[in-house]
């Protein structure tokens, strides 16, 4: 539900009415939707009983579960700010990277061709959570160093995966983008956490999720208050056995239409399979994805983790020129090569609605 309030409402009104929700327990949240002030609530009849006091223009009942997420609540599409990159603008964000930072040669190695092909974030895993307790977890914390010293020279704002609530705010001080994980996507507590501050966060589908409940997942972190949320297509779990998931490119079409979150695509892990990887990067982009996800490695046949899914730097460049023509056939732009100015910009999130912690 939606609380519209009256452009001339006052501070003492806007706190009754926030009062008078919390008491019907609401979980009110304050925002701000095209100039006015608006009090987001939970989906219940109970606020429309809100109508009537002082200072309310209107009660919006909103269809979905989630509230903040919906284009009911924001109708505009929201970008998200990663670094010196917009994520959910115009131009396409393509992200790539190792599955799993090995050493700086190997970043190294493949920074070029991801300035090459047009990439503008890099990626890479320092500690991850896997399927089996006796995979790859990553090589150690310090692997954020090697990805921030190499994203910095080459200008590239980094991501990489934060999968406890206590390491938040030690990862944000280190990377552009915090990343949940598909299998952490209902850790509920690191989801709350994340939206106690304001660095931006990509938040993967869960292999077994609806998109309802990824949407509501999404929704953990914006009632915090962190507006700064990009959604991340991953695949998910099918009869199929011929990819490593199923490319859900539907969710993609459902997602634009129910929320203004930027969706990307990672068909990386979605097909885990190198030569099905530029198909759905190509697919994704014609399906109205925001950016893409992909896996490359100077070597990936000693790769020591995920090798099967990760392009050739090569493979990279040739897929960039590629979505350039797809890009332009949809309305969107694809960068091209990077320009060469190192990062100087700050970090942080900021999105075209802002919400302010309760009174
Ligand atoms: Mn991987």
């Amino acid at each position: 539900m939606l609380i519209i309030m009256n452009p001339s409402a006052g501070a003492d009104e806007i706190a009754a009415v926030l009062r008078a929700a919390r008491d019907e327990g609401l979980h009110p949240r304050l925002a701000v939707r095209d100039g006015a002030t608006v009090i987001a609530c939970a989906p219940s009849q109970r606020a429309a009983r809100l109508g009537g006091l002082t200072g309310v223009r209107r009660v919006e009942a909103i269809a979905t579960p989630y509230v903040l997420a919906s284009r009911a609540f924001q109708a505009g599409d929201t970008v998200v700010r990663v670094g010196s990159v917009e994520v959910g603008a115009e131009e396409l964000v393509l992200m790539a990277g190792p599955c799993v930072v090995e050493s700086s040669a190997e970043l190294e190695l493949v920074a070029p061709a991801l300035r090459a092909a047009g990439a503008r974030v890099l990626g890479g895993g320092a500690l991850k959570p896997r399927a089996s307790p006796y995979a790859l977890l990553g090589l150690c914390p310090e692997g954020l160093e090697p990805l921030g010293d190499v994203g910095s020279r080459h200008g590239l704002p980094i991501v990489s995966e934060v999968m406890d609530p206590s390491e938040v705010a030690a990862m944000a001080e280190r990377v552009d983008l915090l990343q949940v994980g598909a299998h952490n996507m209902q850790n509920f507590e690191l989801l709350k956490a994340l939206g106690q501050q304001r660095h931006p966060v990509m938040l993967r589908r869960g292999p077994s999720a609806t998109i309802e409940e990824w949407l509501l997942a999404a929704e953990y972190i914006l009632a915090g208050g962190n507006t700064g949320v990009i959604l991340c297509e991953e695949g998910i779990r099918t009869f199929e056995r011929a990819t490593r998931n199923t490319l859900d490119l539907s969710a993609v079409a459902v997602v634009k239409a129910a929320s203004h979150l930027p969706v990307i695509v990672d068909p990386s892990h979605a097909v885990g399979r190198r030569a099905y990887v530029g198909a759905m990067a190509r697919a994704a982009v014609a399906a109205g994805a925001d950016g893409l996800f992909i896996e490359v490695h100077p070597d990936p046949g000693r790769a020591l983790c995920d090798g099967a899914q990760a392009l050739r730097p090569t493979d990279l460049e040739r897929l960039g020129a590629d979505l350039a023509v797809i890009a332009g056939a949809v309305g969107r732009r694809f960068p091209g090569p990077a320009p060469t100015t190192e990062r100087t910009s700050g970090r942080g999130a900021c999105g075209p609605f802002g919400i302010r912690s309760l009174i």
